[in-house]
């Protein structure tokens, strides 16, 4: 038990801020395994601000100020759209759009990051489930973080989610980094296998980046791997990165799994990564992050128009 204090008094802001404080002494408490910590207005180093961030952050989730946006995927083939990525955004109230790289961190080190991803899956699935009533076969993609890794519920609790919803768990999908995986753990091992047993595909995020040996990635529980941007932006102008994205297509073909690229920007990189036999394909040149209703008359605009993506990826946002 931990516990965190702040002062109420006359120069105090609103109930909302002090109970904020509060949570910020009491994540300070548990990060120093202290009983108990108290709210100290002095010190606004970037750690401190971190903290008051995160203690708006479980405000946040509780009173919906996150929401998602949906960036597609497309065939490289044949062009159609084929899914979407969920990305989660924060709209503070005062301080504005709030990007995942400011917060995800922090909510990784801490359990919020375990409430803030039930919810993004929650709302990603009835995102996916009324696309499917509106006609639209696509599959949603939701990120994990390794920190979600060590949720003994959540592999669960997102089976009985996606139950509950009545969708087909292979229009699910689910974006792990490799250290995520790679922590070996027999729970995170068998907590895949499981959910990949009942049909949901899962994919490394970010491939190229980590650390992942050969022999590693063929005993891995995946589907297919992401290939990171960094790669991609380069692949048009440099040989040699050409050569690595040839040779991770290539061995992901051998080993059963599909390719994605992320991050294609222009039209010179999707007809190289078309040539390489990339399977499916997701950047700005397609389309930016969507808000929802954004995405829906995306796909309808998109299913009425179909082409290669290699041939036109000109429609973009
Ligand atoms: P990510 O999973 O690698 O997501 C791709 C990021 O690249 C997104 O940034 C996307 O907006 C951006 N992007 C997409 N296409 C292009 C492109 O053509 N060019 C460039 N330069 N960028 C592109 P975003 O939305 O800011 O997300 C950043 C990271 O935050 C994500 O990286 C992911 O690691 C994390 N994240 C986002 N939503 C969630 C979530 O719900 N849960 C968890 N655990 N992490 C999330
Ligand atoms: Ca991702
Ligand atoms: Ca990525």
């Amino acid at each position: 038990v931990a516990v965190g204090t702040a002062l109420i008094c006359a120069s105090a802001g609103s109930a909302e801020e002090i109970l904020d404080q509060a949570t910020v002494a009491l994540i300070e408490a548990t990060e120093a395994r202290r009983l108990h910590s108290h709210y100290a207005r002095e010190g606004a180093s970037s750690r401190r601000k971190n903290l008051e961030l995160l203690g708006h952050l479980s405000r946040a989730i509780e009173e919906r100020e996150l929401f998602l946006e949906y960036q597609p995927k497309v065939d490289m083939r044949s062009g159609r759209t084929v899914g979407a990525e969920a990305l989660v955004r924060w709209k503070h109230p005062t301080l504005g759009l709030i990007p995942p790289a400011d917060f995800i961190p922090l909510a990784e080190n801490t359990a919020l990051i375990h409430p803030l991803t039930r919810l993004v899956f929650r709302d990603a699935l009835e995102h996916c489930a009324s696309l499917r009533a509106a006609g639209a076969d696509l599959s949603i993609a939701v990120n994990l973080s390794a920190r979600n890794l060590d949720d003994p519920n959540l592999f669960d609790d997102l089976a009985k989610m996606i139950e509950e919803m009545q969708l087909p768990p292979s229009r699910i999908e689910l974006e792990i980094t490799e250290s995520a995986v790679l922590i070996g753990k027999s729970s995170v091992f068998d907590g895949l296998t499981a959910l990949r047993a009942i049909g949901i595909r899962v994919s490394i995020d970010d491939f190229g980046t980590g650390y992942t040996s050969l022999k590693h990635l063929a005993q891995l529980p995946i589907d297919g791997i992401k290939i990171d941007r960094s790669f991609v932006g380069q692949l048009a102008h440099d040989r040699k990165v050409r050569s690595i994205v040839k040779a991770m297509i290539e061995m992901a073909k051998e080993l059963g799994l599909f390719t994605v690229a992320e991050g294609i920007e222009d039209q010179e990189t999707a007809d190289e990564l078309a040539r390489l036999g990339c399977d499916i394909g997701q950047g700005y040149l397609f389309a930016r992050p969507l808000g929802a209703c954004d995405l829906d008359a995306w796909v309808s605009r998109r299913s009425q128009a179909a082409t290669p993506a290699h041939l036109d990826g000109a429609n973009a946002e």
